[in-house]
């Protein structure tokens, strides 16, 4: 694995009691780890400096065991390839252990834990994405709160022995999403995620109260067989906005390498109804460009068809993405198209949820 820029770093913390659990703690980079360089920009740590900072962690009955990105990288660099390490790296090591606890920049934490939810789906193990809005070093970080109770929720279990969370989420300032509903909203204060269309998993306070009745049930025949995605990239992002032109919406829409679009609408899903605008998305439909219809509200859900604006989206033939985020729908072109071939296949499996993403 080392050859794919990606070396492990391995060493254990057992405790000195029993461990309640077993856990794998990955880490890939982000604020939480990083600390000022010598021009004074924040970059990624070495993932043992970092630990020093927490010495807490060693008082927990947990075997955990550490893997880190050879170079830990800020999020915004991480690419589909960062999401095969990752996969393959869980893929090595799931079998003994019982949670897995991936530490991740904020800003693209939410599309990795989407990717992430599809690739895994099955797993039935806890895969908790943390971060922080502070490093680990400056005394009155977010990162110690987040990673001690990441753990405590990745080897928390039901009297049965089985996972209370065999889902993958992303806990952050006392809140548990799940991965493919979460959406980065804050850039400054500690409340860095929220929940899209979906209640919150657990909350942490004096304790961690669950949410059970939204969590994904464990599923007794779940499948455990891990397979490498292949992500398609030929995908875009594309906001209508007053004023969008012709040439903007064809270098999308026209452009034989793009087979999948997230189109991200006003309200309820609607979009201009000007007869150049829907002859664009006529015809990229015809060439089986798969495009989905996103709302750009923070809340609330597509519904085509609801006002003239969206009916023509409808008739067109796109694709309503319901309540999905961004994250999760872009992700999800990239999952379905990297092995779907037949088109109408494809946007049926975009129409049915996965894992949880869509209502
Ligand atoms: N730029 C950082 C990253 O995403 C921000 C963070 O971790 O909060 O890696």
């Amino acid at each position: 694995m080392s050859e794919k820029g990606y070396k492990k770093i391995t060493y254990d913390i057992a405790s000195p009691n029993l461990p309640v659990a077993n856990i794998l703690l990955i880490y890939t980079g982000g604020t939480i780890g990083m600390g000022a360089s010598e021009s004074g920009k924040l970059v990624p740590y070495d993932f043992k400096k970092m630990l020093k900072h927490i010495p807490e962690i060693n008082t927990y009955d947990l075997h955990i065991t550490f893997i880190s990105f050879k170079e830990p990288i800020d999020s915004s660099d991480i690419a589909p390839i960062h999401w095969n390490h990752i996969i393959e790296t869980i893929a090595d090591y799931e079998k003994d252990h019982d949670g897995i606890v991936i530490l991740h920049g904020t800003d693209t934490m939410a599309y990795t834990a989407s990717a992430l939810s599809y690739a895994l789906n099955g797993l039935n193990k806890p895969i908790i994405f943390t971060g922080a809005q502070l490093p680990i070093t400056v005394p009155r970080t977010d990162a110690r709160e987040n990673l001690l109770t990441s753990l405590e929720i990745a080897s928390a279990k039901t009297k049965d022995g089985t996972p209370v969370v065999p889902e993958v989420c992303i806990f952050f300032n006392h809140s548990l999403v799940r991965g493919n509903r979460a959406q980065k909203m804050e850039s400054v204060k500690f409340n860095a995620f929220r929940s899209a269309n979906y209640p919150l998993l657990a909350e942490s306070g004096v304790s961690i109260r669950y949410n059970y009745s939204s969590i994904m049930p464990f599923n007794k025949k779940g499948n455990s067989k891990i397979r490498i995605p292949n992500w398609f990239l030929g995908v875009a992002i594309l906001p209508v906005f007053p004023g969008i032109t012709r040439e903007a919406v064809l270098a999308v829409l026209d452009n034989p390498s793009i087979k999948g679009v997230v189109l991200e609408t006003y309200g309820s899903g609607n979009a201009q109804t000007s007869e150049w605008f829907t002859s664009c998305i006529k015809n990229a439909v015809k060439n089986e460009v798969l495009i989905v219809n996103v709302s750009q509200c923070v809340g609330g859900e597509v519904m085509q068809g609801m006002y003239a604006t969206s009916a023509h989206l409808e008739e067109a033939g796109v694709v309503s993405g319901s309540d999905i985020t961004v994250e999760a729908a872009i992700t999800k072109l990239m999952f379905v198209l990297g092995s779907e071939k037949s088109y109408k296949n494809a946007i049926n499996r975009m129409l049915e949820p996965i894992c949880g993403e869509l209502s």
